[in-house]
Protein backbone atom coordinates (compact mmCIF):
# COMPACT_ATOMS: atom_id res chain seq x y z
CA UNK A 1 0.00 0.00 0.00
CA UNK A 2 0.83 3.68 -0.65
CA UNK A 3 1.90 5.48 2.76
CA UNK A 4 3.18 8.68 3.70
CA UNK A 5 6.93 8.10 4.63
CA UNK A 6 9.36 10.36 6.83
CA UNK A 7 12.54 8.91 4.91
CA UNK A 8 14.34 10.93 7.34
CA UNK A 9 15.27 14.47 8.56
CA UNK A 10 13.55 16.59 5.97
CA UNK A 11 12.68 14.23 3.09
CA UNK A 12 9.00 12.88 3.14
CA UNK A 13 7.64 10.70 -0.04
CA UNK A 14 4.58 9.11 -0.95
CA UNK A 15 5.77 5.70 -1.57
CA UNK A 16 4.51 1.81 -1.52
CA UNK A 17 5.21 0.46 1.74
CA UNK A 18 5.43 -3.37 3.09
CA UNK A 19 3.53 -3.49 6.69
CA UNK A 20 2.95 -6.14 8.53
CA UNK A 21 -1.42 -6.29 8.72
CA UNK A 22 -2.03 -9.94 10.00
CA UNK A 23 -5.50 -9.18 11.82
CA UNK A 24 -5.66 -10.42 15.09
CA UNK A 25 -8.43 -11.81 17.13
CA UNK A 26 -8.95 -8.84 19.18
CA UNK A 27 -8.06 -5.86 15.76
CA UNK A 28 -10.29 -4.60 13.76
CA UNK A 29 -8.87 -3.45 10.03
CA UNK A 30 -9.83 -0.19 8.95
CA UNK A 31 -9.93 1.95 6.10
CA UNK A 32 -8.66 4.85 6.76
CA UNK A 33 -11.03 8.41 6.10
CA UNK A 34 -9.01 11.31 7.39
CA UNK A 35 -5.85 12.31 9.57
CA UNK A 36 -4.97 15.38 11.41
CA UNK A 37 -1.25 16.80 11.13
CA UNK A 38 0.21 17.49 14.50
CA UNK A 39 2.58 19.42 15.37
CA UNK A 40 4.98 16.06 16.72
CA UNK A 41 4.48 14.73 13.17
CA UNK A 42 5.78 18.12 11.95
CA UNK A 43 8.29 18.03 14.52
CA UNK A 44 9.48 14.86 13.24
CA UNK A 45 9.57 15.76 9.59
CA UNK A 46 11.59 18.98 10.54
CA UNK A 47 13.91 17.99 13.46
CA UNK A 48 13.78 14.11 13.00
CA UNK A 49 13.39 13.88 16.95
CA UNK A 50 11.41 14.67 19.66
CA UNK A 51 13.48 14.32 23.52
CA UNK A 52 14.16 10.51 23.14
CA UNK A 53 12.20 9.47 20.20
CA UNK A 54 14.82 9.62 17.01
CA UNK A 55 13.95 8.66 13.86
CA UNK A 56 16.52 6.21 12.35
CA UNK A 57 14.71 4.49 9.76
CA UNK A 58 11.68 5.71 7.44
CA UNK A 59 8.70 5.75 9.32
CA UNK A 60 5.15 6.45 8.45
CA UNK A 61 3.27 9.75 9.79
CA UNK A 62 -0.03 10.17 11.49
CA UNK A 63 -1.74 9.05 14.38
CA UNK A 64 -4.63 11.50 14.28
CA UNK A 65 -7.28 9.92 12.12
CA UNK A 66 -11.02 8.43 11.59
CA UNK A 67 -12.22 5.67 9.34
CA UNK A 68 -14.33 2.55 8.52
CA UNK A 69 -14.08 -0.92 9.70
CA UNK A 70 -13.58 -3.28 7.21
CA UNK A 71 -12.76 -5.92 9.26
CA UNK A 72 -13.23 -7.81 12.69
CA UNK A 73 -11.01 -9.74 13.98
CA UNK A 74 -12.56 -13.62 15.18
CA UNK A 75 -13.12 -11.81 19.58
CA UNK A 76 -14.38 -8.54 18.80
CA UNK A 77 -18.44 -8.19 19.50
CA UNK A 78 -18.56 -4.64 20.19
CA UNK A 79 -17.89 -3.22 16.51
CA UNK A 80 -18.90 -4.37 13.25
CA UNK A 81 -17.84 -3.75 9.36
CA UNK A 82 -19.08 -0.49 8.35
CA UNK A 83 -19.01 1.13 11.43
CA UNK A 84 -17.52 5.19 11.17
CA UNK A 85 -14.82 5.17 14.30
CA UNK A 86 -11.86 6.70 15.17
CA UNK A 87 -8.66 5.43 17.22
CA UNK A 88 -6.68 5.91 19.75
CA UNK A 89 -3.22 6.11 18.79
CA UNK A 90 -1.27 4.44 21.95
CA UNK A 91 -2.13 0.87 22.82
CA UNK A 92 -0.70 -0.04 26.21
CA UNK A 93 0.53 -3.70 27.30
CA UNK A 94 -3.18 -4.62 29.11
CA UNK A 95 -0.97 -6.10 31.90
CA UNK A 96 1.10 -3.60 32.73
CA UNK A 97 1.31 -1.94 36.19
CA UNK A 98 0.07 1.16 34.56
CA UNK A 99 -2.70 0.03 32.66
CA UNK A 100 -3.68 -2.00 35.82
CA UNK A 101 -3.28 1.78 37.86
CA UNK A 102 -5.75 3.26 34.90
CA UNK A 103 -2.59 5.11 33.80
CA UNK A 104 -1.88 3.58 30.68
CA UNK A 105 -0.72 6.36 28.74
CA UNK A 106 2.49 6.36 31.12
CA UNK A 107 2.80 2.57 30.41
CA UNK A 108 6.72 1.87 29.50
CA UNK A 109 5.02 -0.40 26.94
CA UNK A 110 3.02 1.78 25.16
CA UNK A 111 3.23 1.67 21.28
CA UNK A 112 1.90 4.87 19.86
CA UNK A 113 1.25 5.78 16.01
CA UNK A 114 4.44 7.77 14.21
CA UNK A 115 6.72 7.58 17.23
CA UNK A 116 9.26 5.67 16.52
CA UNK A 117 10.19 3.28 15.33
CA UNK A 118 6.05 2.45 15.42
CA UNK A 119 4.43 3.37 12.03
CA UNK A 120 1.52 6.18 12.32
CA UNK A 121 -1.79 5.95 10.04
CA UNK A 122 -1.28 7.93 6.90
CA UNK A 123 -2.25 5.07 4.70
CA UNK A 124 -4.86 3.29 3.12
CA UNK A 125 -5.63 0.61 6.35
CA UNK A 126 -4.00 0.04 9.36
CA UNK A 127 -4.86 -3.05 11.83
CA UNK A 128 -6.02 -1.82 15.65
CA UNK A 129 -6.88 -3.16 18.52
CA UNK A 130 -10.68 -3.16 18.84
CA UNK A 131 -10.37 -1.91 22.53
CA UNK A 132 -8.63 1.50 21.41
CA UNK A 133 -10.94 1.96 18.25
CA UNK A 134 -14.12 4.01 18.93
CA UNK A 135 -17.66 4.31 17.02
CA UNK A 136 -18.45 7.87 15.80
CA UNK A 137 -22.14 8.26 16.07
CA UNK A 138 -23.75 9.96 13.55
CA UNK A 139 -23.45 13.82 14.63
CA UNK A 140 -19.69 13.58 14.67
CA UNK A 141 -17.91 13.69 11.13
CA UNK A 142 -15.05 12.34 10.20
CA UNK A 143 -13.24 15.32 10.27
CA UNK A 144 -14.42 15.59 13.93
CA UNK A 145 -13.44 12.35 14.54
CA UNK A 146 -9.70 12.97 13.45
CA UNK A 147 -10.05 15.76 15.79
CA UNK A 148 -10.87 13.29 19.06
CA UNK A 149 -7.05 12.64 19.20
CA UNK A 150 -6.06 16.53 20.37
CA UNK A 151 -9.36 17.52 21.77
CA UNK A 152 -8.52 14.28 24.18
CA UNK A 153 -5.34 16.46 25.21
CA UNK A 154 -6.97 18.87 26.40
CA UNK A 155 -9.76 17.02 28.05
CA UNK A 156 -6.83 15.31 30.30
CA UNK A 157 -5.72 18.53 31.32
CA UNK A 158 -8.96 19.50 31.89
CA UNK A 159 -9.36 16.82 34.28
CA UNK A 160 -5.94 17.09 35.66
CA UNK A 161 -6.84 20.57 36.87
CA UNK A 162 -9.91 19.54 38.71
CA UNK A 163 -12.12 21.61 37.37
CA UNK A 164 -14.91 23.22 39.22
CA UNK A 165 -18.13 24.91 37.93
CA UNK A 166 -17.64 28.89 37.75
CA UNK A 167 -13.68 28.66 37.72
CA UNK A 168 -11.89 31.04 35.54
CA UNK A 169 -8.95 29.30 33.78
CA UNK A 170 -5.75 30.80 31.86
CA UNK A 171 -4.55 29.27 28.79
CA UNK A 172 -1.12 30.84 28.02
CA UNK A 173 -0.70 29.98 24.10
CA UNK A 174 -3.50 29.55 21.27
CA UNK A 175 -1.90 26.49 19.71
CA UNK A 176 -4.41 23.55 18.18
CA UNK A 177 -3.34 22.33 21.80
CA UNK A 178 -4.12 25.61 23.81
CA UNK A 179 -7.42 25.58 21.75
CA UNK A 180 -8.57 22.62 22.91
CA UNK A 181 -7.36 23.01 26.82
CA UNK A 182 -9.64 26.39 25.99
CA UNK A 183 -12.50 24.25 24.72
CA UNK A 184 -12.31 21.23 26.98
CA UNK A 185 -11.58 23.73 30.11
CA UNK A 186 -15.12 25.69 29.55
CA UNK A 187 -16.63 21.95 28.26
CA UNK A 188 -15.21 20.82 32.15
CA UNK A 189 -17.60 23.55 33.69
CA UNK A 190 -15.37 27.03 33.61
CA UNK A 191 -17.41 30.07 33.97
CA UNK A 192 -14.89 31.73 31.85
CA UNK A 193 -11.46 30.94 29.91
CA UNK A 194 -8.73 33.80 29.31
CA UNK A 195 -6.49 32.68 26.33
CA UNK A 196 -3.44 34.70 25.12
CA UNK A 197 -1.14 34.15 22.17
CA UNK A 198 1.00 36.43 20.69
CA UNK A 199 -0.40 35.43 17.18
CA UNK A 200 -3.32 37.93 16.62
CA UNK A 201 -5.19 35.56 14.28
CA UNK A 202 -5.19 32.88 16.78
CA UNK A 203 -6.96 34.73 19.09
CA UNK A 204 -9.29 35.80 16.59
CA UNK A 205 -10.24 32.04 15.98
CA UNK A 206 -10.95 31.26 19.45
CA UNK A 207 -12.13 34.09 20.76
CA UNK A 208 -15.18 33.58 18.28
CA UNK A 209 -16.10 30.56 20.81
CA UNK A 210 -18.73 31.85 23.78
CA UNK A 211 -17.49 31.57 26.70
CA UNK A 212 -13.72 32.77 25.61
CA UNK A 213 -11.80 36.04 26.09
CA UNK A 214 -8.70 36.18 23.52
CA UNK A 215 -6.36 38.44 23.99
CA UNK A 216 -2.79 39.75 23.23
CA UNK A 217 -0.06 39.27 26.07
CA UNK A 218 0.14 42.76 27.43
CA UNK A 219 -4.01 42.62 28.23
CA UNK A 220 -4.11 39.29 30.16
CA UNK A 221 -3.21 41.48 34.02
CA UNK A 222 -5.66 43.42 32.92
CA UNK A 223 -8.27 41.37 31.93
CA UNK A 224 -7.46 38.97 34.92
CA UNK A 225 -8.22 41.23 37.42
CA UNK A 226 -11.57 42.40 35.63
CA UNK A 227 -12.81 38.87 35.58
CA UNK A 228 -11.76 38.26 39.01
CA UNK A 229 -11.46 41.46 40.88
CA UNK A 230 -7.67 41.14 41.52
CA UNK A 231 -7.63 37.67 43.24
CA UNK A 232 -6.41 35.32 40.00
CA UNK A 233 -7.24 32.97 37.94
CA UNK A 234 -8.07 29.34 39.43
CA UNK A 235 -6.25 27.57 36.59
CA UNK A 236 -3.55 28.51 34.66
CA UNK A 237 -2.85 25.94 31.85
CA UNK A 238 0.68 26.23 30.10
CA UNK A 239 0.66 25.51 26.73
CA UNK A 240 3.35 26.98 24.46
CA UNK A 241 6.44 25.33 26.20
CA UNK A 242 8.44 28.73 25.80
CA UNK A 243 10.89 29.38 28.57
CA UNK A 244 9.43 32.90 29.11
CA UNK A 245 6.01 31.64 29.30
CA UNK A 246 7.00 29.14 31.90
CA UNK A 247 9.07 31.58 33.94
CA UNK A 248 5.57 33.57 34.51
CA UNK A 249 3.82 30.70 35.31
CA UNK A 250 2.53 31.88 38.99
CA UNK A 251 1.71 35.48 37.75
CA UNK A 252 -1.66 35.34 36.90
CA UNK A 253 -3.14 32.52 39.59
CA UNK A 254 -4.66 32.84 42.72
CA UNK A 255 -3.42 31.48 45.90
CA UNK A 256 -4.53 27.73 46.18
CA UNK A 257 -4.98 27.81 42.73
CA UNK A 258 -3.54 25.01 39.93
CA UNK A 259 -1.24 25.44 36.94
CA UNK A 260 -0.93 22.71 34.62
CA UNK A 261 2.15 22.11 32.60
CA UNK A 262 0.74 20.87 28.87
CA UNK A 263 3.16 22.48 26.26
CA UNK A 264 6.56 20.50 25.95
CA UNK A 265 9.87 22.75 26.19
CA UNK A 266 12.12 21.30 23.27
CA UNK A 267 15.03 21.84 26.24
CA UNK A 268 14.87 21.97 30.10
CA UNK A 269 13.56 25.25 31.48
CA UNK A 270 14.43 27.27 34.34
CA UNK A 271 11.57 27.35 36.87
CA UNK A 272 10.59 29.75 39.30
CA UNK A 273 9.62 27.76 42.45
CA UNK A 274 9.69 30.25 45.42
CA UNK A 275 6.87 32.16 42.94
CA UNK A 276 5.07 29.02 43.18
CA UNK A 277 5.13 27.73 46.36
CA UNK A 278 4.34 31.68 47.77
CA UNK A 279 0.84 30.64 46.24
CA UNK A 280 0.72 27.31 46.95
CA UNK A 281 0.07 26.48 43.92
CA UNK A 282 -1.36 22.82 43.02
CA UNK A 283 1.48 22.01 39.95
CA UNK A 284 -0.03 19.27 37.16
CA UNK A 285 1.50 17.18 34.51
CA UNK A 286 0.50 16.03 31.19
CA UNK A 287 1.24 13.54 28.89
CA UNK A 288 -1.29 12.61 25.87
CA UNK A 289 -4.68 11.04 27.81
CA UNK A 290 -6.08 7.89 29.15
CA UNK A 291 -9.45 7.47 29.30
CA UNK A 292 -11.18 10.78 27.81
CA UNK A 293 -12.07 9.42 24.15
CA UNK A 294 -15.43 8.51 24.89
CA UNK A 295 -15.81 11.91 26.85
CA UNK A 296 -14.43 13.68 23.70
CA UNK A 297 -16.76 12.18 21.46
CA UNK A 298 -19.48 12.33 23.93
CA UNK A 299 -19.05 15.99 24.11
CA UNK A 300 -18.75 16.16 19.94
CA UNK A 301 -22.15 14.07 19.26
CA UNK A 302 -24.07 16.18 22.34
CA UNK A 303 -23.01 19.37 20.37
CA UNK A 304 -21.57 21.07 23.20
CA UNK A 305 -18.25 21.28 21.56
CA UNK A 306 -17.81 21.94 17.87
CA UNK A 307 -14.79 21.75 16.78
CA UNK A 308 -14.92 22.40 13.16
CA UNK A 309 -14.22 25.90 12.94
CA UNK A 310 -10.94 24.62 14.16
CA UNK A 311 -9.86 22.97 10.82
CA UNK A 312 -8.60 25.31 8.59
CA UNK A 313 -7.62 22.86 5.32
CA UNK A 314 -7.97 19.53 4.21
CA UNK A 315 -5.64 17.64 1.74
CA UNK A 316 -6.01 14.70 -0.86
CA UNK A 317 -3.43 12.03 0.40
CA UNK A 318 -2.15 12.50 -3.00
CA UNK A 319 -0.92 16.18 -1.75
CA UNK A 320 0.38 15.02 1.65
CA UNK A 321 3.48 16.53 1.13
CA UNK A 322 2.12 20.08 0.00
CA UNK A 323 -0.10 20.12 3.21
CA UNK A 324 3.20 18.78 5.50
CA UNK A 325 4.93 22.06 3.90
CA UNK A 326 1.77 24.23 4.83
CA UNK A 327 1.90 22.64 8.50
CA UNK A 328 5.90 23.87 8.24
CA UNK A 329 4.77 27.27 7.29
CA UNK A 330 3.21 27.61 10.33
CA UNK A 331 0.45 30.34 9.20
CA UNK A 332 -0.63 32.44 11.74
CA UNK A 333 -4.22 31.36 10.31
CA UNK A 334 -3.21 27.86 10.41
CA UNK A 335 -4.89 25.92 13.51
CA UNK A 336 -5.81 21.91 12.15
CA UNK A 337 -4.65 20.85 8.62
CA UNK A 338 -6.24 17.48 7.71
CA UNK A 339 -5.17 14.65 4.45
CA UNK A 340 -8.35 12.61 3.31
CA UNK A 341 -7.82 9.29 1.90
CA UNK A 342 -9.70 8.34 -1.26
ZN1 LIG B 1 -1.57 14.77 17.84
Amino acid sequence: MTALVLEERGRLSLRPVDLPDALGPADVRIAIHTVGICGSDVHYYTHGKIGPFVVHAPMVLGHEASGVVTEVGATVTDLSVGDRVCMEPGVPDPNSRAAKLGLYNVDPAVTFWATPPVHGCLRPTVVHSAAYTYRLPDAVSFAQGAMVEPFAIGLQAATRARIQPGDVALVLGAGPIGMMVALAALAGGCARVIVTDRMLPKLDIIGAYDGIVAVPPDAVADHVADVTQGWGVDVVFEATGAAAVIAGLATHARPGGTVVLVGMPVDPVPVDIVSLQAKELRIETVFRYANMYPRAIALMASGKVDLTPLITATFPFAQSIAAFDRAVEARPSDVKLQITLP
